[in-house]
């Protein structure tokens, strides 16, 4: 069957999924190599050296790319090894709009690392013409959109953004990370470049680490790759396979995460003891329109404020016991967190303020456990404030 015609579901198995050809092993083989044999000097079957290409890791970019409906893609050993490939691929001095509440790392390594190279301007991308007049000002090279952001859930209107750049000539890149391609498909909304953090509910186990980017822009792909195997972020095939197996269960995994997600929304969203909940999926959200238009479901993030202060956020998540208090998401189990103290921390405390990321506000990675027993484990934790 045709790549293209095979529905989501299927793809996510089949492809990069096929037998191997040799022995009819019907998993892949981890081809855990660092060189490949030539029968004469040059002469070799693709395949030179496993920091610019494995088997294993190929496979994986096949069926990644597929999933986003790209043609190319690049498999690396972090979300953030691929942030790096995709902002040293710009000419030295470039312009950069960036959403002013993306993911932690990447506000660091924009502040930290990338400005000394790159005039990084942080803007509130759901405010279109911001963007517009941010664009005619500074005349860009890439704009940098996370949606929904984390951990406000905050919702960009992606076609609309990358119409805009395309107006005005400024690449645009999606860190698709929250609703893994099964949700959202930022390519076919217009944007250039997609990523995501392997780590989360692309793989969905919480065993490995990893990072990949789909485009149809070949030269853009071409400078990634180059840098990719000159800086020698590649993963490694233990890694690639590893996400291999994870991505099988995406689509009924991401099903699973939404229909707990929603049930527990709605839980948080009629207790006394909070002040506010927010999740894509709840008419409450002040962008769910937008979110119901470009998404084909909601995901399994929540965040929600609790009605007191940093104390009382501090008991109540001591008090979890099923939910883990940990950073990351995306795994088959429920994690808990504080933003503010934990994943958010490097984001200064009068940047967090203006952005809303208060004491009060935790964070919910909503597994696939029974949904009984995360709201059983949440209504005990509340008791005990
Ligand atoms: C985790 C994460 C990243 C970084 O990915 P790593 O795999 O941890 O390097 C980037 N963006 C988002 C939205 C993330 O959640």
């Amino acid at each position: 069957m045709a790549k293209k015609t095979m529905k989501f579901a299927t793809r996510v198995i089949h492809v990069g999924g096929y037998p191997d050809k040799e022995t009819g092993a019907i998993m892949p083989p981890i081809y855990q190599t660092s060189t490949y044999v030539q029968s004469s000097p040059g002469k070799h079957k693709g395949y030179e050296y496993t920091r610019s290409h494995n088997p294993t890791r190929t496979r994986l970019e096949e069926c990644l790319a597929s999933l986003e409906e790209a043609k190319y893609s690049i498999v690396a050993s972090s979300g953030m090894a691929i942030v790096t490939l995709i902002l040293h691929a710009l000419p030295e001095g470039s312009n950069i709009l960036c959403g002013d509440d993306v993911y932690g790392g990447t506000y660091r390594i924009l502040t930290t690392v990338f400005n000394k190279i790159h005039n990084i301007h942080f803007i509130d991308t759901t405010d279109t013409s911001a963007v517009e007049l941010a664009m005619k000002e500074y005349k860009p090279k890439l704009i940098w959109l996370e949606s929904p952001t984390n951990p406000l859930l905050r919702i960009t209107d992606i076609k609309k953004i990358t119409d805009l750049s395309k107006k005005h000539k400024v690449l645009s890149v999606v860190d698709n990370t929250f609703m893994s391609s099964y949700f959202q498909k930022p390519l076919t909304l217009g944007a250039d470049i997609v990523m995501h953090s392997l780590t989360k509910y692309m793989n969905g186990h919480s065993d490995v680490v990893g990072g990949c980017m789909m485009t149809n822009n070949k030269s853009f792909y071409d400078k990634c790759w180059t840098l990719q195997n000159s800086l020698g972020p590649s993963q490694a095939p233990f890694d690639s396979w590893l996400v291999l197996r994870g991505l099988k269960t995406l689509a009924i995994r991401m099903e699973a995460h939404q229909k707990n997600a929603f049930k527990i929304a709605k839980y948080l969203e009629g207790h006394s003891l909070v002040e506010k909940v927010v999740y894509p999926g709840l008419k409450s959200h002040p962008q769910h329109k937008i979110a119901k238009k470009q998404m084909t479901g909601f995901g399994g993030m929540i965040t929600f404020f609790l009605k007191g202060d940093i104390k009382k956020s501090k008991k109540f998540l001591e008090n979890v016991k099923l939910f883990a208090l940990a950073e990351s998401l995306g795994g088959v189990e429920s994690l808990i967190e504080h933003p503010a103290i934990m994943t958010h921390h490097s984001i200064p405390k009068k940047v967090r303020d203006e952005l809303g990321i208060s004491d009060n506000l935790i964070r919910l990675s909503v597994g696939i456990e029974d949904c009984d027993d995360l709201i059983d484990d949440l209504e005990a934790a509340f008791k005990t404030i």
